[in-house]
């Protein structure tokens, strides 16, 4: 059996590890740290940090394909890891992505829809650039940002100032501010030799910034759900990815796609298909690394999932059992010893009758984690 080598310790890297090895192949991350969410089910965990170009050369070597599950790994790295193993996306895809400049670029230069958007290199550029963007609008940190950090929306009579001092008075990109009617995301993969799968459309629902409901199969007026597929895969093939993909879109209330952003590797939003698709965004990202057919995405039921925070955790430890006494609900923990506040914990993935019916599952499960704790 193979080797496989992931970058980054979080959930993703987890529960690709959690499929590879089902499939037989061992499985070593490289990220800095011990103990990490990934390195706790990974056969081993190298702890290094991205940077140290002779540890990733030395893990590289060790493996037969390297892939990522953390989108922030220099380009150094992935550099240095292809010189000795396919490193899989590319890490050019990986570059373009980790910024939001230049993922904006590639979308807007490949002729993808995206919010009006401009590049915001110096405070002195931020009035301009609000101007021709107008108000509202939300400036971005370009790169480094998730769960909404680094960003903060501007309305008229707000102070140009205080907003490039709140992201942190670095490099950023300002972009309309789009009161969409939904948000939705379509997670996708390409394999080695070019052939394409998708799980379809993914309702999303944040708060606060931080994906919070996924509801699996939107429906969607026209020919929406067609187009949301064919740009997630015209997106893939643009940037010759080999992996798995996902695109963020915004709904507009005029009916129009646009997109938000990408993720080169599995989602949050794709996490049911772990239990409620024939084969999962993980199975499938392991699959498209090794050069295998592409699992089919048929999903089995209709599927909900709900993101467990850190907040949860207050007063205590959740309770566990009164969310599972739904027998079509599954829990999924990462292994997170410190339950912070906004921190992604868990999750959990319900069925049901219908896709409405699926999400009251969910959320009624999360809500009887803490029912009796609090009284
Ligand atoms: P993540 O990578 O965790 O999805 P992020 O920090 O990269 O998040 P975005 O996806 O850009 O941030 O934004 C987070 C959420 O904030 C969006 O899903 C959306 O709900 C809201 N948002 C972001 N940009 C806009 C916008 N231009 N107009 C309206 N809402 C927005
Ligand atoms: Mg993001
Ligand atoms: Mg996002």
């Amino acid at each position: 059996g193979a080797t496989l080598g992931v970058l980054g310790s979080g959930q993703l890297g987890r529960m690709f590890a959690l499929a590879a090895r089902r499939m037989g192949y061992r499985v070593h991350t490289l990220a800095p740290g011990a103990g990490s969410p990934t390195g706790q089910v990974a056969d081993r965990e190298v702890d290094a940090a991205y940077e140290d170009v002779e540890a990733v050369a030395d893990f590289a070597r060790q493996v037969d394909v390297v892939t990522f599950e953390f989108e922030n790994v220099p380009a150094a790295a992935t550099e240095c890891a292809a010189r000795h193993a396919p490193v899989r996306p590319r890490g050019e895809v990986l570059h373009i992505t980790q910024n939001r400049r230049r993922e904006k670029r590639a979308l807007a230069d490949a002729g993808f829809p995206t919010a009006p958007f401009e590049h915001v290199a110096s405070m002195e550029a931020l009035p301009g650039a609000l101007e021709r963007i107008g108000m509202p609008a939300v400036l971005k940190t370009a790169g480094f940002g998730y769960d909404g950090k680094g960003q903060t929306r501007i309305e008229p009579g707000d102070d140009p100032a205080e907003a490039w001092q709140a992201i942190g008075g670095v490099e950023a990109v300002l972009e309309a501010f789009i009161d969409f009617e939904a948000e939705l995301s379509v997670v996708a993969a390409r394999g080695v030799d070019g052939a394409m799968a998708d799980f379809g459309v993914i309702e999303n629902r944040h708060r606060h910034h931080i994906l919070d409901v996924s509801i699996a199969d939107m429906p969607l007026p026209g020919g929406l759900a067609t187009e949301a597929r064919e740009i997630a895969r015209g997106v893939m093939e643009a940037l010759d990815v080999v992996g798995v993909l996902c695109v963020e879109f915004f709904l507009t209330r005029d009916g129009r796609l646009l997109v938000n952003e990408l993720a080169p590797r599995p989602h949050n939003s794709g996490h049911l298909t772990f239990d409620a698709c024939l084969t999962s965004q993980f199975e499938q990202q392991v699959r498209a690394v090794c050069g295998l057919t592409l699992g089919a995405t048929d999903r089995l039921a209709p599927a909900a999932m709900v993101n467990l925070l850190g907040d949860l955790w207050q007063p205590g430890e959740p309770d566990w059992a009164a969310a599972l006494a739904d027998d079509r609900v599954k829990l999924h923990l990462y292994g997170k010893a410190d339950p912070r506040p906004g921190r992604k914990m868990g999750h959990l993935t319900a069925f049901g009758g219908d896709r409405d019916d699926a999400a009251r599952r969910a959320l009624r499960a999360r809500a009887l984690l803490t029912s009796t704790a609090a009284g």
